[in-house]
């Protein structure tokens, strides 16, 4: 098949960058426009941004010209947007108007009622809901969103346990400061500290997740019925967010039961080229998952849990600018594929 045209959305940002890498070599997707603001627009990406990540920047790439945020200069079937969240609430819309496809990592429209808010592993069924988008909104493109990247590790290994029948969920969140972006976090606030505090961080971790698990009537999303209690707290961690959780069940399962449906979860979403072989990964030993030793896992794609317990309780892992932003969004736009979207 001849492979989309794929623009990335502020491209030269710490999300952005990971786009690239994920996009730049993708089987699917052809990277054909980079946009970001007026300040870099019309330089050339190597004097535009400053590559920050291990992975070799392509010559091809460095080489494109960077270009506004404005559908008529981006030449795109789809746009893997990473722009701040006040930028995105204008910009957004306006590429889905212009007929294109937009997979947004930010939160301006997560909790929208006709956006579905996707973890392919967990609703993609919720994908339903475009068409009614799209006829209400009279748009020929459409806007899908990925979740909080805190959000995102914890909701995934929640998912099997739904049919345990979840009642409240209290978590307690780790999280790496390359969550807040490259010049997020003064180098003097965080090292050798723990910050107690990240701002509008624990209202969206308390209301994403039972949208995601809520169920699509063939109308609108119905959520789902538990409540989450969260506390979230930012670590000197490069990257990779851990999250210590605490999930009351009515049919209260032993720790070996929840580890049992962990194992067996299949989504069956092995034909998409980011989906990772486990989606999650149980590890048996006690001082499991770690942020250094665990985030690359799947390529930076499974999330890891440990310390399965009574009550029960467990510390689950995962890498927050892949599968917590980037990747999760590249993962949706391959199951737009999937579902003839694109
Ligand atoms: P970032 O490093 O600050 O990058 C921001 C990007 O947006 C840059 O490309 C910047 O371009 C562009 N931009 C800024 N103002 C703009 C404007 N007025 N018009 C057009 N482009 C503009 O931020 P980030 O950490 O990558 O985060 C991007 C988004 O993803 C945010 O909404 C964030 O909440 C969300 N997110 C981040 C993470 C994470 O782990 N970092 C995880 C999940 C979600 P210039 O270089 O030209 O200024």
């Amino acid at each position: 098949m001849a492979k989309i045209k794929a623009g990335v959305l502020g491209a030269t940002g710490a999300v952005g960058q990971r786009f690239i890498e994920g996009l730049k070599s993708h089987p699917w997707f052809e990277l054909t426009s980079l946009a970001a603001s007026e300040r870099s627009a019309g330089k050339k990406y190597r004097q535009a941004a400053k590559w920050r990540l291990e992975s070799e920047l392509p010559d091809d790439v460095a080489d494109m010209t960077v270009v506004n945020v404005d559908p008529r200069e981006v030449d795109a079937d789809i746009v893997f947007s990473a722009l701040p969240s006040e930028d995105a609430k204008t910009v957004e819309p306006a590429f889905a108007a212009a007929g294109m496809a937009v997979a947004s990592n930010t939160a301006s429209y997560r909790m929208v009622e006709d956006v579905p808010l996707l973890i392919p592993e967990c609703n993609a069924d919720h994908l339903d809901i475009i068409k009614i988008q799209r006829e209400k909104r009279g748009w020929e493109g459409f806007l899908t969103t990925n979740p909080n990247c805190t959000t995102i590790m914890f909701t995934l290994p929640l998912k099997p346990l739904m049919k345990f029948g979840i009642k409240s969920v209290h978590v307690a969140s780790m999280q790496a400061v390359s969550g807040a972006g490259y010049e997020g976090v003064p180098s003097m606030a965080i090292l050798g500290n723990v910050l107690p505090y990240i701002g509008g961080e624990e209202e969206k971790v308390e209301m994403e997740p039972q949208k995601i698990l809520g169920r699509f009537d063939g109308q609108k999303i119905v959520n789902a019925d538990f409540s989450v209690s969260a506390s979230c707290h930012r670590v000197p961690v490069m990257d990779g967010h851990t999250e210590a959780l605490w999930v009351s069940m009515e049919e209260d399962p032993s720790p070996e039961e929840v580890k049992k449906a962990m194992l067996e979860f299949d989504p069956g979403l092995s034909d998409l080229p980011t989906s990772p072989k486990k989606a999650i990964i149980v590890k048996d030993e006690p001082d499991r998952p770690q942020p250094r030793l665990d985030r690359g896992s799947g390529n930076g794609m499974s999330v890891s849990v440990g310390r399965i317990r009574s009550g029960i309780r467990f510390i689950c892992m995962g890498h927050n600018t892949v599968r917590g932003a980037a990747g999760a969004s590249i993962l949706n736009a391959e199951l737009l594929v999937k579902k003839g979207l694109l």
